[in-house]
């Protein structure tokens, strides 16, 4: 993984213009001087949508692997999803109590990617969450808490070690009936991972996935030779403005979690789409985290589960885990605290492109 500090910062306007001007130009003859074009696609899946933007020599290629990139990810969201009751997971699901399954390697890799960072956050990352998550989803329908008794019933089916994985054998085990696994805060991570991977397979290198806020991206592109990619990083304090924090990565994954988006409020309080497993409550107040890792798996995951723990816990996490970053924002008492580690410097903007934002800013600022 390779991070960029900004470069210079114009300090009158129309400087910056024209210097983006002429940036524009510079990177059209680089791209047409590699023979490379820039292309962008965009389909739903996973209940997000799937940007995928990179560089190839002409429409056709550029195509064809688009075409089976998608496949690659429709694959992969038949084998994660928690909606579709035919997808691998559910059936895993439904031999809870059961002996151990062989399972595909695809779930097999999410999984004991999840039980690693299961272990290294103390349970706070636990994809067997899934009981408490439906009574959550229901909460939101309905604008109602969940029972009491009803959570503390969920949450005698839920805990990372009830599920044992056996690499040798490739195969899962739900040691309670009743376990319902939930990869929503991975899923999009690997697959952003396993996309850029089925580019590469094509001679595509420079390129970017993006599932809403989980971003994963490779060789950076040919205007952008020794830098990277520009992201946009959503602000908590002023979501409905432009962001200010933008970061240049080659060869990494950048995921946000956090309450901006998916929320509910009842009676008064906020509470997010993400859940203690300790507790089983779902997290109040407002909280927004961005984490930066080798891959994006690691990234998504790691940003769900600092959002369990907070600040300080959160921070403790990243800084044991080796080329990690996080920026954490989190309101307390109507203020705003930020905290990051090694998060890179924002960079001067005015002359990059593309811009590729999380989700959380992008349906606000569809110009941009
Ligand atoms: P988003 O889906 O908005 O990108 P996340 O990556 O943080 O956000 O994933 C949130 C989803 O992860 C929830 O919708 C739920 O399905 C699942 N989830 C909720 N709490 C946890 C948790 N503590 N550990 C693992 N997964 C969780
Ligand atoms: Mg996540």
């Amino acid at each position: 993984m390779k991070l960029f500090r900004g470069s210079t910062v114009c300090s009158l306007a129309m400087v910056g213009f024209c210097i983006f001007a002429a940036a524009q130009c510079l990177s059209a003859l680089k791209e047409q001087k590699q023979g490379l074009r820039r292309f962008e696609f965009t389909e739903p899946y996973m209940g997000t949508m799937f940007k995928i933007v990179f560089y190839a020599s002409d429409e056709s290629s550029a195509l064809e692997a688009s075409r089976v990139a998608f496949n690659r990810i429709a694959g992969l969201d038949h084998i994660m999803s928690d909606y579709q009751p035919s997808s691998e997971l559910m059936r895993l699901s439904e031999l809870a109590g059961g002996p151990p399954t062989r399972i595909s390697d695809d779930l097999y890799g999410v999984m004991s990617a999840a039980q690693e960072i299961a272990q290294k956050s103390d349970g706070a990352f636990d994809i067997t969450i899934g009981p408490v998550v439906r009574l959550w989803r229901r909460a939101r329908r309905q604008h109602e808490l969940p029972e009491s008794a009803r959570l503390a019933q969920a949450l005698e089916l839920v805990g990372h070690e009830k599920l044992r994985l056996d690499a040798k054998a490739r195969t899962a085990q739900l040691l309670k009936p009743g376990m319902l696994l939930d990869l929503g805060g991975i899923a999009k991570g690997y697959a952003a991972d396993e996309t850029l991977r089925v580019l590469k397979g094509y001679g595509i290198d420079r390129a970017l996935v993006a599932a809403g806020g989980d971003i994963a991206v490779g060789e950076p592109p040919p205007d952008m030779e020794g830098n990277g990619w520009t992201i946009a990083v959503a602000s908590l304090d002023s979501p409905a403005q432009r962001p200010k924090r933008y970061v240049a990565l080659n060869n990494a994954g950048i995921s946000t979690s956090g309450d901006l988006e998916q929320h509910v409020e009842i009676n008064g309080t906020r509470y997010s789409h993400i859940v203690d497993p300790k507790s089983g409550r779902a997290i109040t107040g407002r909280v927004s985290v961005t984490v930066i890792a080798p891959d994006d798996t690691t990234a998504d995951a790691l940003a769900t589960a600092v959002c369990v723990l907070g600040l300080e816990r959160g921070l403790k996490l990243i800084q044991s885990i080796p080329e990690t970053r996080a920026l954490i924002c989190q309101a307390k008492n109507s203020e705003l605290q930020c905290s990051d580690w090694h998060f890179p410097a924002t960079r001067d903007q005015s002359h990059d492109s593309p811009i590729v934002r999380m989700e959380q800013v992008s349906q606000r600022f569809p110009g941009l």
